[in-house]
């Protein structure tokens, strides 16, 4: 089946705990369905053409222009959707308070997992610091992570801390994001060393935060390293982008 249409059977699969209601619009749902038929047409599922090394939508064949300024750090990112619209807001939800929207986001990483990263031989997440994890009350990538893990068999590794906090990211370039964010991040060796690994975080902007992380995983001797988001930025300009 085209990758596509799997994740739009995926999202029609409920459990007990559906409310029957849609997770974008809030009308009244078929017990099997968790975004309704409209709104499922509205979601930008990133599947035109996109950068072969970040997964950003680009206008272009080839590499975007950050990728090939300062190389990601990690072999392969891909997204499920374009950060627009009805799927930019979903995830801005779910990461202001809206926890359980955590079923319906991972139903649609699940088919693209299958499709690009299924060889992968552990799962990390991008971590928060304990104290932003402790006032969100939980860590939105960290949540996906394990959803995927649960839902794969592929193991969830707690291996990553991230030790300071780091200032607002708007308005910068990758370079300049990875400036702030060096030395932010630390890998446990034992757990990840020549290991495959993918990274689950919520959104890619310019790519400086999973860069950061697959730097912290590369000194702690990890091996080939894959990114999957829920969205990412379309690379149009690397200023006037949302935060990640
Ligand atoms: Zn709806
Ligand atoms: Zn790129």
């Amino acid at each position: 089946m085209e990758l596509i249409a799997r994740i739009k059977k995926a999202v029609k699969q409920y459990d007990d705990t559906h409310n029957f209601t849609c997770d974008i619009c809030g009308r009244e749902v078929f017990a099997n369905e968790r975004i309704c038929a409209p709104c499922e047409k509205l979601l930008p599922f990133n599947n035109a053409l996109v950068c072969p090394y970040c997964g950003r939508r680009v206008k272009e064949e080839g590499a975007c222009i950050e990728c090939k300024a300062s190389p990601l750090g990690v072999k392969k990112a891909r997204s499920v959707f374009v950060h627009e619209g009805e799927a930019a807001r979903l995830v801005v939800r779910f990461k202001r308070g809206e926890k359980y929207l955590y079923r319906t986001i991972i139903d649609t990483m699940v088919p693209l997992f299958d499709a690009e990263f299924s060889f992968v031989q552990g799962i990390v997440a991008v971590p928060m610091t304990e104290k932003a994890e402790k006032k969100r009350g939980y860590n939105q990538a960290r949540l996906l992570a394990e959803e995927l893990s649960a839902r794969t068999g592929v193991l969830f590794l707690d291996a990553l801390r991230k030790e300071k906090e780091t200032p607002s990211q708007k308005f910068l370039s990758r370079r300049d994001r990875e400036k702030n964010l060096e030395g932010c991040f630390r890998a446990d060796r034992a757990l990840v060393k020549g290991k495959k690994l993918l990274i689950i975080d919520d959104t890619l902007t310019t790519g400086a935060t999973i860069s950061a992380v697959a730097a912290a995983l590369k000194r702690a001797k990890a091996g080939e390293l894959y990114a999957l988001t829920v969205t990412s930025v379309e690379n149009k300009t690397p200023f006037g982008i949302p935060e990640e």
